[in-house]
């Protein structure tokens, strides 16, 4: 398998050659079709799988017609249990800024550092990767428009019920658009993940490797 198989477009390939990448990983092979389909996706997959790659790169295709009709307000919403998570996945979109020949921004926001610098910079944001309580935070003062959200991805999803974020998941759930794609990762398929899974995803393809 290689990932011109996976019918990513020639940008894609040359920042994939340009960062070394040679063929994908098991998860990317099954994920990436799935998101590029625009089916809802349950990935049963642990730190080190290349979770990471394989919803960025079809999530970066798929935003290319989308971004081409100016859109300023945010796309794609990435919910993560923690500050370096956030700051690790928005860090994997951005590596990419330069080779989409669209215009493409992403950002990252997280609690226990001040929100105001936040706040400022939330202008003009594709993908925001964010945790859950400095994300409300943000939407009670107005910063984030959810109202363009047509992707959603809950990354390591056990962690942020183990860290206690299920209200606030269950908060943000409720102010997204109903038609959109939703992708959940998950190191484990708990009793907890099952529930949120079924209410959450259509017609999943499951990736359990
Ligand atoms: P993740 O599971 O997404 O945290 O990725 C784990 C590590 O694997 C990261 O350092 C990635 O850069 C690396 N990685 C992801 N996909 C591939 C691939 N197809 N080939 C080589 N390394 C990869």
């Amino acid at each position: 398998m290689s990932f011109k198989k996976l019918k990513l477009p020639s940008y894609l390939l040359d920042a994939l050659a340009a960062m070394n990448y040679e063929k994908p990983y098991p998860i990317q092979t099954e994920v990436i079709p799935a998101v590029r389909k625009k089916q809802d996706v349950l990935g049963i997959a642990k730190t080190g799988s290349g979770k990471t790659l394989s919803y960025v790169l079809p999530i970066l295709r798929n935003l290319e017609g989308v971004t081409k009709l100016k859109n300023r307000h945010i796309n794609t919403l990435v919910l993560v249990p923690t500050r370096e998570l956030a700051i690790q996945v928005e860090e994997v979109f951005r590596s990419f800024e330069k080779y989409v020949p669209y215009p493409f921004r992403s950002m990252a926001v997280y609690g226990g550092v001040s929100i105001n610098p936040q706040m400022q910079k939330l202008n003009n944001i594709n993908v925001l990767v964010a945790t859950p309580g400095r994300l409300l935070e943000l939407y009670e003062k107005n910063a984030v428009n959810f109202s363009s959200v047509s992707t959603l991805v809950l990354d390591e999803a056990d962690k942020m019920l183990n860290l206690g974020f299920k209200e606030e998941m269950d908060q943000i759930l409720g102010k997204l658009p109903f038609m959109r794609q939703n992708l959940l990762f998950s190191a484990t398929l708990s009793p907890d993940i099952n529930t949120i899974q079924a209410g959450l995803l259509k017609d999943p393809v499951v990736v359990d490797l």
